[in-house]
């Protein structure tokens, strides 16, 4: 289906694919015909009248019948060699990969916080957020493990902005191979900073371009009963976080641990984009994370009680799992309101000071400027807040981080 050096389309002809530039195939797309039948609600591919390579293929008409466009994308050999990790850089994912390890088996009695937007949309206001967070990370490192969330694939319950990899100009465009490279920019120039990041994997292929990157890595509550994404995560080469289904089940996320600790074989792609079938070894450093659900929280003494009673009955001993779990402050632990959110880091704040096992980080979504907007272009956002979840302000991160660090100090009996 054409190569990496054109802009293919599954339906418009192979003639196309074969080097027509992009400009023809927006030329085809803005056809009076194709707009008519698109308002029409009929079926553009029909009504055009240009020659699709199914025809020339001998292969039947049938495919791809909702199929606008096929726009391959540059290979992962090439975006991971023309946007190298520099070996600082290298060094920094390797020891941070190591260290939230080292927290996730009890090792290192540091405190791992996940901090950052709920989603980047704007490469600035994000390398902002990081020197920011860089400077915490000097002032708080001796008791916490900080990593920047640097989330740019947004799963979403019906419809809306998908995240920075696939629409990167927040207007509908869905530059996705613009989104790609913009987003391993970011996360390089964030590890340029020296705070190792932290991602939700979505997409099974993106983190071929992006996982080398990555500190460590998330199913989100809609992916974790996911076939797909428990096999991805059985692949990946950083420690996994589940989090509880929306609906509030702890053991489909201790089923997602488990299935990833496994190994597996299922279709992906390789370094130059071939489809190929994936083997992995399995993920040994998954563990569960408890979001709170649509029925209410579930980060109380006796919520995580209960989850890690029932890890412990399903992952075998010794299991990154079974040491304890990861608490996220937002989503459904605060109802998506950023003052709550702050309450309950305050509150675990409290019980980590008193010496409650079983947390071995928790997370938190803050930005710059506190609670959110509507989605928009960037040149119409009021800059450094949220577009997806509302936030905790910079100011009260700053304060938190430093009362969780005193949480660690008074555990320590300091
Ligand atoms: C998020 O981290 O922004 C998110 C969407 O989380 P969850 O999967 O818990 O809803
Ligand atoms: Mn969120």
């Amino acid at each position: 289906m054409g190569n990496a050096e054109n802009k293919s389309n599954g339906n418009l002809g192979s003639d196309m694919a074969a080097g027509q530039s992009e400009r023809d195939l927006d030329d085809v797309k803005n056809h009076a015909a194709f707009q008519k039948a698109l308002k029409n609600d009929e079926n553009p591919l029909k009504v055009a009248g240009v020659k699709r390579w199914e025809d020339e293929a001998g292969v039947n008409r049938i495919v791809n019948r909702r199929v606008f466009e096929l726009e391959p994308l540059p290979t992962p050999a090439d975006v991971l060699s023309n946007m190298p990790l520099s070996a600082e850089a290298t060094d920094l994912v390797v020891r941070s990969r190591n260290e939230i390890r080292d927290c996730l088996y009890g090792k290192d009695d540091r405190l791992l916080v996940i901090a950052g937007p709920c989603s980047i949309h704007d490469p600035q206001a994000a390398l902002d957020y990081a020197h920011r967070l860089a400077k915490m990370k000097d002032e708080l490192g001796d008791r916490l493990l900080i990593v920047m969330r640097v989330y740019f694939e947004k799963p979403r319950t019906t419809v809306g902005w998908k995240g920075l990899i696939n629409d990167p100009d927040l207007d509908g465009s869905h530059n996705i191979k613009k989104g790609l490279l913009l987003a391993r920019k970011i996360l390089l120039g964030v590890l340029d900073e020296g705070v190792a990041a932290a991602t939700e994997f979505l997409e099974p292929t993106s983190p071929q371009y992006i996982s080398d990157v990555v500190s460590w890595g998330v199913i989100g509550a809609r992916n974790t009963e996911s076939q797909i994404h428990r096999q991805l995560s059985s692949g990946l080469s950083m420690p996994i976080g589940f989090k509880n289904a929306t609906d509030g089940s702890v053991k489909a996320a201790i089923d997602g641990c488990y299935t990833a600790t496994q190994q597996h074989t299922f279709f992906g792609i390789d370094h130059l984009g071939r489809a190929s079938a994936v083997e992995t070894l399995g993920n040994p450093d998954c563990h569960v994370v408890l979001r709170g659900s649509s029925h209410g929280p579930n980060y109380d003494t006796e919520s995580v009680q209960e989850a890690m009673q029932s890890i412990r009955g399903e992952m075998p001993e010794g299991a990154a799992a079974c040491h304890g779990l990861i608490i996220d402050c937002s989503h459904g632990n605060s109802g998506k309101d950023e003052i709550r959110q702050a309450e309950v880091a305050r509150e675990l704040a409290g019980r980590i000071a008193t010496g409650e096992p079983d947390i071995t980080g928790l997370m938190m979504e803050s930005n710059i400027l506190g609670g959110n907007q509507p989605a928009a272009p960037l040149s119409q956002l009021e800059y450094g807040k949220s577009i997806t979840d509302k936030c905790i302000a910079w100011p009260e991160t700053e304060r938190l981080l430093r009362e969780l660090a005193n949480a660690v100090d008074v555990r320590r009996g300091a």
